[in-house]
């Protein structure tokens, strides 16, 4: 899942990058409101936490555009103690969630669980298919009986899989939602990846869930 983070407070924007990795989520900053607006239109986020006090543009105007395109990202608002009329503002124009600062990095984590899973049928912190399944808390992958160790990237990267059973993804869409904005595209590193995960959750078992469709991506099916 990759994340925007649109905060001006370079230490709080580097706290929350280096917590949101550290938790496999793929991390872009904008440290000001012009570049949030931008990133926000160009690239598919899972989430944003948009900071309300912004240079260029503030957090208010980067939502209320943001939702005129109909880019319906969750968007989770930061803001500061006393700022009720912002925090209501913030609501009536479609934000999902804010937090005041300072915040615990644990309550972060936990709202930002409880909007990824937002609108989707899965109301526990576990995804599964088959006899796959993928902890969200506790980050273990087990299928079957077997637990199976996978490294940050391969988590992500499978937890991006099971959240789109059955949808056929490309190599483009992958890159858009398991890795951050520096990662070069002219590389294989995802069929690279894709193959180091299959190896763990597929080649010892009979029934295969993470399938090749030639010349167009992936897809994980039963
Ligand atoms: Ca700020």
């Amino acid at each position: 899942m990759r994340i925007l983070i649109v905060e001006d407070e370079k230490k709080v924007a580097a706290f929350i990058k280096k917590g949101l990795e550290e938790e496999t989520y793929a991390v872009d900053i904008a440290s000001d409101g012009e570049e949030g607006l931008h990133l926000g239109e160009q690239n598919p986020y899972d989430l944003i936490i948009l900071d309300l006090m912004l240079p260029k543009i503030n957090g208010l105007d980067i939502l209320s555009r943001l939702r005129s395109q109909k880019i319906d990202t969750p968007i989770l608002l930061l803001t500061a103690k006393d700022s009720v009329d912002d925090k209501v503002e913030g609501l009536n124009q479609g934000a999902d969630d804010y937090l005041t600062k300072p915040f615990a990095f644990s309550e972060l984590l936990a709202r930002i669980r409880v909007l990824l899973r937002r609108g989707k049928a899965e109301t526990k912190t576990t995804l599964e298919i088959a006899d796959l399944t993928l902890d969200l808390v506790s980050h273990k992958v087990n299928r079957g009986n077997e637990e199976i160790e996978l490294t940050g990237k391969e988590y992500s990267l499978l937890e991006y899989f099971m959240r789109n059973q059955e949808k056929v993804l490309t190599r483009t869409m992958i890159a858009e939602h398991v890795w951050d904005y520096n990662f070069d595209t002219f590389t294989n590193v995802i069929d690279v990846y894709v193959n180091h995960l299959r190896k763990k959750i597929d080649k010892n078992f009979p029934a295969k869930l993470l399938h090749t469709l030639r010349g167009v991506g992936y897809v994980m099916k039963v």
